[in-house]
């Protein structure tokens, strides 16, 4: 065992400014959907380029919201992506929706959006790629594949947060939906975000999160409570003030990760794809037949060193008897999906690692599959 402290996958920082507006928020007595949530939004919208953010109580939620939003319901087909975190296929089922997953590109993980445009048929409504690990998925391609289609976008950008895609942030270029779970790189603890430049879509969206009510019971809507509390605002508000900067340190270390773990036989290191930010959610690579030891025993080696590591995302979402036997869930072939997930490993890169938290992680590595 090593002697050194372990490295945590994700860490989670929060300091005196979080403490000061939580109390502020305390002491105000305005508990839920108050000021401090209109001033999270405010900043939010800044962050993402668009006019309206709208605060939810978590990333599933605004997923949910966005597909409600646009009309989306039973008979209706939704297109993403078979590998992600399974918010983004319940979100789909819940709405009553069908989904249909096409495979994604081994080069951005992501939707591949030539495989999404051999599903669209009449029932589609909507292409929902999801920016994995913090890249963009091919936008250019999706907007054109929309327009052409006459397709809504929903992005789940749950894991996005302040990633561009030809300089233009996501969650701008459709309905973006984000979470703000405590492992996010932006987080409430629990909360969600959905962005939008359609003024109609976000007055929807404000209707279906407070019961559909416009004024003290005014419904207009069937709704439902998707509200933000003003304390989980106040946690978010200071984390975007020093966004930029937490961001960067993502990005710096995965560089120094890429270049360390450079040309390692079997080891496939993250690609940055041109014009595209990548915000490293996760720093992911893949251990491939070609690597000396497979990928259990490359966890196996790095739990010793104490390093934390994770599979992000061991199955498909479609490789769960609940969704295979479920006559809404529709999969084309999806042999890169299924190669990622048997392949993919994710290992630290938030902002809080030393260089020396760098350097045993690169070492490692090297060492395991390269000695
Ligand atoms: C985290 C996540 C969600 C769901 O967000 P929650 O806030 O946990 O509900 C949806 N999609 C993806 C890709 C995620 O990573």
């Amino acid at each position: 065992m090593s002697e050194l402290p372990p490295i945590p996958i994700t860490t989670v920082r929060l300091g005196a400014e979080e403490e000061a507006l939580v109390l502020e928020v305390l002491r105000s007595g305005m508990l839920a959907q108050g000021p401090m949530v209109e001033r999270l939004e405010r900043d939010f919208a800044r962050l993402v380029g668009v006019p309206h953010a709208v605060a939810v109580n978590n990333g599933t939620t605004a997923l949910v919201a966005a597909l409600q939003a646009l009309g989306v319901g039973p008979g209706d087909e939704v297109i993403t992506s078979p590998f992600t975190f399974v918010a983004t296929m319940n979100a789909i089922l819940e709405v009553g929706a069908t989904a249909r997953l096409a495979d994604i590109s081994l080069d951005d993980y992501c939707l591949d959006p030539a495989r999404a445009a051999e599903l669209v048929g009449p029932s589609t409504r909507v292409v929902m790629p999801v920016h994995l690990y913090g890249q963009s998925a091919d936008m250019a391609a999706f907007t054109a594949l929309a327009s052409s289609n006459s397709l809504a976008i929903v992005e789940d950008a749950a894991q996005a947060h302040g990633s561009t895609f030809d300089g233009r942030p996501v969650g701008s270029f459709g309905v973006g939906c984000f979470s703000f779970y405590a492992t996010k790189n932006f987080t409430t603890g629990e909360g969600g975000i959905i962005t939008t430049t359609d003024d109609a879509i976000a007055d929807r969206l404000r209707l279906l999160r407070n019961q559909g009510m416009r004024a003290r019971y005014q419904y207009e809507i069937a709704g439902h409570n998707y509200r933000m509390t003003d304390l989980q605002a106040a946690v978010g508000i200071p984390q975007l003030e020093r966004f930029e900067h937490t961001t960067s340190s993502r990005e710096r270390n995965a560089a120094v990760l890429n270049e360390g773990l450079s040309g390692i036989d079997g080891l496939v290191i993250p690609t940055v794809m041109p014009g595209r930010r990548h915000v490293f959610h996760q720093y992911t690579v893949r251990v491939t037949s070609d690597a000396r030891i497979d990928r259990d025993a490359l966890i196996d080696h790095l739990g010793a060193a104490g390093i934390g590591c994770g599979i992000y995302y061991p199955r498909t979402v479609i490789d769960y008897d609940c969704y295979r036997n479920d006559p809404r869930v529709l999969a084309a072939d999806i042999p890169e999906a299924e190669r990622a997930a048997r392949e993919v490993l994710s290992l630290p890169v938030h902002p809080y690692l030393s260089d020396a938290d760098l350097e045993r992680i690169v070492a490692a590595v090297r060492s395991a599959l390269a000695p």
